[in-house]
């Protein structure tokens, strides 16, 4: 498979003129896909599964920013914790506490977000806001987590036609984002990422205050399985 390096190059100007991070996220694709979008330049991918990001990242270059963007179990995190740059889907204190713990055994820090349920299903993952702050409160901001430094916040809108209620969901998390950068996290340079929109819906996540989208079809077509 080929791809475009215009169509890459585009998304990529569109990102940078409003200040947000492309993800390029590679789940299911192939190795010499990923090869080609590294050979344009990017460097920040996105996976899914432990196993298939595992094997995938000894077979291509050291210096690719690994974002994990799936649901992550608590006894998976020792195999990405070596290497891993950014977990996205943190939705529970148990799993974050499981990051800073492996991290440390890594000598690292792995930067986190939690991950908030904004959409109406029930299916995703998430923090509801409430469940959120108590994570806050019981590690003081993330200060008593020192290797797993809160990054920011991530959410994914309700798969639907509806323009407005995804713009509403995007911005609600927007909104609680700015609350927090403005009070708990006033004085704290690296709370400074909002990651959501992606292929379907990342022009209204950037316009509602997005720095980070994370776009898979849109780049690569279909996924493989
Ligand atoms: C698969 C996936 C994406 C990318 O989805 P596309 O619609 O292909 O852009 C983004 N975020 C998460 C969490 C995903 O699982």
């Amino acid at each position: 498979m080929v791809i475009n390096q215009s169509a890459w190059q585009e998304l990529q100007q569109e990102c940078n003129a409003s200040g947000a991070t492309l993800v390029a996220v590679s789940k299911t694709q192939p190795i010499e896909a990923i090869e080609a979008l590294y050979s344009y330049g990017q460097r920040d991918f996105g996976e899914n599964y432990v196993q298939e990001l595992l094997q995938k990242k000894d077979l291509l270059p050291s210096d690719i920013r690994w974002h994990f963007i799936g649901h992550l179990q608590t006894n998976k995190v020792k195999f990405l914790a070596p290497f891993v740059y950014r977990i996205h889907g943190v939705d529970s204190l148990r799993l974050w506490q499981a990051i800073d713990r492996q991290a440390a055994l890594a000598s690292r820090a792995i930067g986190c977000l939690l991950q908030v349920h904004i959409a109406r299903e029930e299916t995703k993952f998430g923090l509801s806001p409430e469940e959120l702050i108590d994570a806050l409160d019981a590690t003081n901001n993330g200060q008593t987590l020192p290797n797993a430094p809160l990054c920011g916040l991530m959410g994914m809108a309700s798969l639907t036609e509806e323009a407005q209620q995804v713009r509403d969901e995007f911005r609600n998390l927007h909104r609680l984002f700015l609350e927090l950068k403005a009070s708990r996290f006033a004085n704290c340079t690296h709370f400074d990422t909002l990651s959501m929109g992606m292929s379907g819906d990342y022009r209204m996540a950037i316009s509602e205050g997005s720095t980070l989208v994370r776009i898979g079809s849109r780049l690569f077509g279909p996924r493989q399985r």
